[in-house]
């Protein structure tokens, strides 16, 4: 006897197939797939549960993976139109500092996390101040969260200290560490905002318990020249020649990246996160998707903040990214619909190193799934 069946569903596995079942049957136990199979078959006819659901005219599919948000800036939605990066992070970082404590924090996180639950999104890579309640948020809504402590050399929130920074990170992975729901990783903001000695502190930290470690990189041209100029080496160059690229390590955007820089991610097995709505409204470009994926680079995808995007619409991002790559490329088969569900599925579980969990509908994964009508 299972706990829940599935009847009549469009299934849209996820799997590597692209295996789908016109009329499915999916059958759950304790929280795991543990059937999947056409309606009609002895199997099918077979299953018992305590609980059925008929879900003709529906769709199910795994749940979406939101690799790069920060949810919490739901409390400014709307707040900075119309500038560049750089000039929108300065206005971003005041507003941020007027009124963000752990408290606020819980409450943004919970507003913006529960955007995500509402369009289908079960996981869900933040990057925030106050990580602990950005997860204890994702934890009250039943959602799955890879968070951890953020690093931030100049003046920040909560007037923090590198050595801050560090105890909470620890502290975080501690808390946190080994659970089903919360996957812990270091969150270092970005090249031109962390020294090298500081990037490589967090790394060490995500390596000493095997964690992700996640940046925001190559986002701008202006991001570009400044690393140059400080360090004589582009964004990625920067962090490869410091050992920081590889298979826990997520990058967000690689917007502005040439053929070296992709051939290093691509070499090192790094996860990146394009983030199409962000791109476009802060005028930052448009990333080489069908390149790096030509590259075999793991691409996932993200909504980046609700004020650089203005919502958190998953469905949008994956629209974009296939559209943009094939209006730049002029190639319309690249970045096909089967394609970027994976990159908003399976890719996402693979960069969160739960592949074996999460992002397909497959027997022995979670039961981790949505309905569509
Ligand atoms: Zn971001």
């Amino acid at each position: 006897m299972y706990d829940l069946l599935i009847k009549d569903a469009l299934l849209v596995t996820c799997d590597k197939k692209h295996s789908l079942y016109q009329n499915g049957v999916m059958a759950v136990k304790a929280g795991r797939i543990k059937e999947i199979t056409e309606s009609g078959s002895a199997v099918a006819d077979s299953l018992q549960a305590k609980e059925v659901i008929s879900a003709k005219g529906q769709i199910v599919m795994p749940g979406l993976i939101n690799m790069h948000c920060h949810a919490a800036d739901s409390l400014f939605r709307g707040l900075v139109e119309n500038l560049s990066l750089e000039a929108w992070l300065g206005r971003v970082w005041i507003a941020e500092k007027a009124i963000l404590t752990p408290k606020t924090t819980f409450l943004g996180s919970v507003l913006g996390l529960a955007e995500n639950l509402l369009s289908g999104v079960t996981s869900v890579m933040d990057m925030f101040w106050y990580p602990v309640e950005t997860a204890l948020a994702a934890r009250m809504l039943g959602m799955r969260l890879s968070t951890g402590g953020i690093f931030f050399d100049p003046p920040g929130i909560g007037g923090r200290t590198h050595d801050d920074y560090v105890i909470e990170a620890k502290e975080f992975s501690a808390t946190f560490g080994g659970s089903s729901d919360i996957f812990p990783a270091t969150m270092p903001h970005g090249t031109y905002t962390v020294s090298p000695k500081h990037l490589i502190s967090a790394k060490s930290i995500a390596d000493e318990n095997e964690e992700l470690f996640c940046t925001h990189a190559a986002e701008t041209k202006a991001e570009q020249a400044d690393i140059q100029n400080r360090y004589g080496k582009s964004v990625i160059r920067h962090l490869a020649s410091h050992g920081l690229l590889g298979n826990r390590t997520v990058l967000a955007h690689c917007v502005h990246v040439d053929d070296h820089e992709i051939s290093l991610m691509a070499e090192s097995d790094t996860s990146v996160v394009h983030n199409p709505m962000s791109n476009l409204k802060l005028g930052s470009g448009i990333s080489p998707t069908f390149m790096m994926q030509e590259a075999g680079i793991r691409l996932t995808i993200g909504t980046d903040g609700a004020i650089s995007g203005n919502d958190l619409d998953m469905w949008l991002a994956m629209r974009l990214t296939s559209g943009l790559a094939k209006g730049v490329s002029m190639k319309p088969d690249v970045l096909p619909a089967k394609d970027v569900l994976h990159m908003a599925t399976l890719n996402g579980a693979e960069a969160l190193g739960k592949k074996l969990e999460l992002g397909s509908l497959e027997v022995g994964k979670r039961a981790d799934f949505i309905f569509l009508d």
